[in-house]
């Protein structure tokens, strides 16, 4: 087995590459506007009720629609997947892998269709979706590999005359509920974890992303998945998602998405429902509020370049955007003015005109949140530049910076999920740890500084998931940078790391006298 690598970037600036995401967006429109059914057990099934997915850079284009599952449908799905967990689980760990390492060939081959079809469906530029492409491969090969390494469970003691084993089983049928931001990787990632442990899975995918989640359907059938073990059931929150947490054969809740909704299935998920005989096991990756503090002793391009890039890349749409920016006010005016030249430097369009950094906000409700945070924004700081949108095409928002604000601003608070950084001066570097860890999350958080003791301190001190030094916060690795949070970010569940499978699983220890 060659031994995992991450999967490279693509480098867009090259012909090749530059005409291989047009044929990609060829496939793309081959099936754009279609109708896809959901998948139980295999068997396609289609609905009179539809989610419709529209480009977030052009509002009147439909990417696709797909059937939406009502609860007699998650609950038909559920019974499949709980018969297709009995002989699912029995699968050598070995073939579970090899399905993903199969259907991680085939995304490799289709890699420029799943980039033009992230643009298409998220909004996302070239290089965004490129990066997300990459990852969703990494986590199937990372993952298929890591299930290798946990086959045979892991080594206890022995006594004289006594043979003792620790070995890991699967669960059960795992509840998949992913988001819309990374609708490709975190969807992918997620469900084959639960997968490749052994679990059957109901997936449900975000909607106003579901035609990815369809596409990644067909991959796996074409690795090979037997039919009942990932079924999709996309449907709405509120009907099905809160069915299938509440059901009592759900075992494993994953979830990735914002805060209130992953307490809600927190919530739930802790109430015995008829019948049910396990406490469900739930992970979910919830918000963020991310920081990039700038010490005195650092360099200040790299740290306004840092900035700008974290808070803006796919419009700050991520849970690990860089939100605040917390500065010693040594350097607080230069580092300000840089990251005004440089966000006022970036051109905001349809990202499939790759000269462009950041694209649209996803929907219309993300679009009407995001304005009104900059309302917010400019009453409790200095707008230094963006504060503008414009949804008469597509969703877009100018990067947006307010400086200024008192580290207990809502802007500096609140998760706002858009092109929108708040700043933030500090005295010296102890203060502005204390302002980075005042916050209820606890995700990512970045320190630019050349002073070793500085940054020695930050390593212990700054509450962070995943703090980065001398770079941006975004932009986790599989395999390098495992990826989750602290507090209110989650259950830190460290999504492409080594103990991500084991949340999949339980132990069983065995002990036989010899
Ligand atoms: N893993 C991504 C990163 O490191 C963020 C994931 C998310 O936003 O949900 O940037």
């Amino acid at each position: 087995m060659i031994p995992y690598k991450h999967e490279a970037f693509t480098d867009f600036t090259k012909e090749e590459n530059k005409k291989a995401i047009q044929e990609g967006y060829k496939t793309v429109e081959g099936y754009m506007g279609q109708d896809f059914p959901l998948i139980i057990g295999g068997e396609r099934i289609t609905t009179e009720e539809k989610i419709v997915s529209y480009n977030p850079a052009n509002k009147t284009e439909v990417v696709g629609s797909v059937s939406k599952a009502n609860q007699e449908l998650a609950s038909k799905a559920m019974d499949v997947a709980d018969a297709t967990f009995n002989t699912w689980k029995k699968v050598k760990p070995e073939i579970r892998a090899d399905v993903l390492f199969k259907a991680a060939a085939i995304m490799r081959r289709r890699k420029f269709e799943f980039s033009a079809l992230l643009s298409k469906e998220a909004g996302k530029t070239w290089v965004e979706a490129d990066v997300e492409a990459a990852e969703a491969i990494d986590f199937l090969e990372y993952y298929g590999r890591q299930m290798l390494r946990l086959k045979d469970g892991q080594p206890v003691e022995s006594r004289p005359g006594e043979y003792n084993r620790y070995d890991y089983i699967p669960m059960g049928v795992a509840v998949v509920i992913s988001p819309w931001n990374f609708p490709f990787a975190i969807m992918a990632g997620t469900a084959v974890a639960a997968m490749v442990t052994g679990n059957t899975v109901l997936l449900k995918p975000a909607s106003t992303t579901p035609i990815v989640a369809y596409k990644f359907m067909e991959v796996l059938e074409e690795a090979g998945m037997p039919a009942g073990v990932v079924n999709f059931i996309p449907g709405s929150g509120a009907e099905v998602g809160d069915f299938m947490v509440d059901h009592p054969r759900t075992r494993l809740i994953s979830f990735t998405g914002s805060r209130d909704v992953g307490l809600r299935i927190f919530e739930r998920s802790s109430k015995l429902s008829e019948g049910q005989i396990w406490i469900k096991r739930v992970i979910a990756e919830m918000g963020g509020k991310d920081t990039i503090v700038v010490d005195k002793e650092a360099d200040l391009e790299l740290a306004a370049q840092s900035i700008v890039k974290s808070a803006f890349g796919f419009s700050g749409q991520k849970c690990s955007a860089c939100s605040r920016a917390v500065i010693v006010e040594d350097v607080y005016d230069q580092v300000l003015n840089r990251v005004e030249e440089l966000t006022k430097a970036l051109s905001v369009g349809v990202p499939d005109q790759d000269e462009h950094f950041v694209g649209p906000v996803i929907d219309g409700a993300a679009f009407k949140k995001i304005m009104s945070y900059i309302e917010i924004g400019k009453g409790e700081g200095r707008l230094v530049a963006g504060g503008t949108g414009d949804d008469s095409k597509g969703f877009f928002i100018q990067p947006t910076v307010i400086a200024d604000l008192d580290p207990k601003a809502r802007i500096m608070q609140e998760e706002i999920f858009g092109p929108v950084v708040g700043i933030a001066k500090a005295k010296d570097f102890d203060e502005a740890l204390e302002i980075a860890n005042n916050t209820e999350y606890g995700l990512t958080g970045a320190v630019i500084t050349n002073n070793r003791m500085n940054q020695e301190k930050a390593r212990e001190d700054f509450h962070v998931g995943n703090l980065y030094f001398n770079r941006g916060c975004t932009g986790a690795i599989v395999g390098y940078q495992p990826f989750g949070g602290f507090n209110m970010s989650g259950t830190d569940s460290k999504a492409g790391g080594p103990d991500y499978l084991t949340l999949h699983l339980q132990a069983k220890t065995t002990s036989e006298m010899l």
